[in-house]
């Protein structure tokens, strides 16, 4: 099957490389471009996971017996078709999750550095060897963890599922992939072209869903290993309930991130990135601006981030909000601000596209003199707003950012280095910027928060993510009786 955008496909689970069928209810996916119905999702039960569950039994003792430099050739292939299909890629990610095309297309092209770094499996890993006395050696070696699983959220349909899958693959896992049920289709094709790939039946897996397919994935004694991204309400529930069931877990959360942002900063560097850090992808990042703590007099940087904002144009050159309902609880926190005496100085609520009048959309919105104590300060709005707070201070401003539950990014925006300097030390974040919006590490580093945008010791990609998927086997040997004999021996 080839997944048809324009057909509104029926999305389906996927077990040892077939479509199913599965007679479970279905729920309608919406395009959040223009509100209409672009396919269905099966509500899948434990009966979906047990197939999935035993057709990765079934692939992993061939798939994890062959060496890693076989194993990635798969993603070579891979990586090759995601360039040949960028562009129906791109159209996928475009209509299932609203973003603009170009950001659409940023997304594909991340995913294929994320393959990229798979792909260089067999050179990053290098297990340790040592004589440790007289004729005996000690060596360590990777092993895969059997059947895994990775659970994704809706922001991005294709990046994130390449975060964990090509990395916990290529180390020999077996996977299954549950899909927000929001955006089930980029994943569709995922498999389609890991199969074209040369992928062997039942090494991927999806089964499609929502709670109930989460809770049994998190409790199913096979499974032994789980990846979360989405809400930190849910990043709790998931990390609570697969460790209880003695899982190894990395479960990535919501965020909150805050710019510090100095006079001193570079007026045009400064306005662009925070402009489009707060409002790419329509505000829906764990990594987006939603919070910046001027210190001292920063009049000038508002003005001209109002005015970039003000350029920034629902329906062209920013995309849609994921749903209605997200639509409305962003509005409703720009309301309560200006209610509690914020000042609105660029207003994105009811924003209408022409054309696309059943679309969700919000317009980019800054917010000025909110307080710290302000729901729109220290909740996770996940839209294109950005709520400006002031202090005279520097060290208030690292206070504001640390008294966040959250702990994704920061940044700070200032040519000073020494300043610079002093925030980075002091910020409580997992990923810290210097005049950059969006701090993303990129490959090989790895992508991971603090505080309540992660639970549990691994990042999620990068280096990091080698001893998530694997687990460590240490092997001590000795060949030559004629050696020095000594307690260890
Ligand atoms: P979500 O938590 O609602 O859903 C994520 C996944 O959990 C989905 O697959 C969903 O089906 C499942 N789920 C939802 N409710 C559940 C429940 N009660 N029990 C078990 N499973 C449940 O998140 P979302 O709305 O899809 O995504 C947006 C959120 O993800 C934001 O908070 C954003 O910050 C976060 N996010 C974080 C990162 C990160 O790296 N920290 C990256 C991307 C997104």
């Amino acid at each position: 099957m080839k997944v048809d955008t324009l057909n509104h496909p029926t999305s389906k689970n996927y077990i040892a490389g077939q479509f199913k069928d599965h007679d479970y209810k279905k729920m309608d996916v919406f395009s959040p471009l223009d509100g209409t119905v672009i396919s269905t999702v099966p509500l899948s039960d434990n009966k979906a996971l047990e197939e999935a569950v035993a057709a990765a039994q079934k692939a992993f003792p061939a798939w994890s017996a062959l060496t890693m430099k076989e194993r990635v050739q798969i993603f070579f292939k891979f990586r090759t078709l995601l360039e040949e299909n960028i562009d129906e890629l791109t159209e996928i990610v475009h209509i299932e999750n609203g973003k603009i095309r170009s950001e659409a297309k940023a997304e594909v092209l991340k995913g294929i550095e994320l393959c990229e770094f798979a792909c260089s499996m067999p050179q990053l890993i290098n297990d340790q060897i040592q004589e440790v006395s007289q004729g005996v050696e000690c060596r360590t070696s990777h092993h895969p963890l059997g059947i895994v699983a990775s659970i994704t959220p809706f922001n991005f349909p294709f990046m994130v599922p390449l975060w964990t899958m090509p990395n916990a693959i290529a180390l020999g896992n077996c996977m299954i992939m549950k899909p927000s049920e929001l955006v089930p289709l980029s994943v569709q094709r995922i498999a389609e072209l890991l199969k074209e790939a040369g992928l062997p039946d039942g090494v991927f897996n999806i089964v499609n869903g929502d709670k109930v397919i989460v809770e049994a994935i998190c409790d199913h004694p096979a499974i032994e290993a789980v990846s979360f991204v989405g809400s930190t309400r849910v990043a709790k529930i998931v990390y609570k309930r697969a460790t209880s069931n003695l899982k190894r877990c990395v479960a990535l959360g919501g965020a909150k991130n805050h710019l510090i942002v100095l006079p001193d900063a570079h007026l045009e560097m400064a306005a662009t990135n925070i402009a489009a850090s707060m409002a790419g992808c329509a505000g829906q990042r764990c990594m987006a601006a939603s919070a910046m703590v001027g210190v001292g007099n920063i009049d000038h940087i508002v003005k001209r981030l109002c005015e970039v904002a003000r350029d920034i144009v629902p329906g062209s050159s920013l995309g849609s909000v994921i749903s209605k309902e997200a639509k409305e609880r962003i509005e409703r926190y720009i309301t309560e601000a200006e209610a509690a005496g914020a000042k609105v100085l660029v207003d994105g609520r009811n924003a209408v596209v022409e054309g696309k009048e059943g679309g969700y959309y919000v317009a980019p919105t800054v917010i000025d003199h909110v307080t710290p104590d302000m729901a729109i300060a220290k909740e996770e709005v996940f839209g294109p707003v950005l709520a400006i707070m002031r202090t005279n201070d520097i060290d208030e401003a690292i206070r504001i950012e640390n008294s966040s539950n959250y702990g994704n990014a920061s940044s700070v925006f200032t040519q000073n280095g020494g300043m610079a300097r002093y925030v980075m030390d002091r910020v409580s974040a997992g990923m810290v910027g210097v005049n950059i919006g969006v701090p993303v590490p990129r490959e090989p580093f790895s992508f991971g928060g603090w505080n309540e945008s992660k639970f549990g010791v691994s990042d999620i990609t990068g280096h990091s993510s080698v001893h998530f998927w694997t687990k460590l086997k240490k092997t001590t040997t000795k060949w030559n009786p004629e050696a020095f004999t000594n307690w260890m021996s």
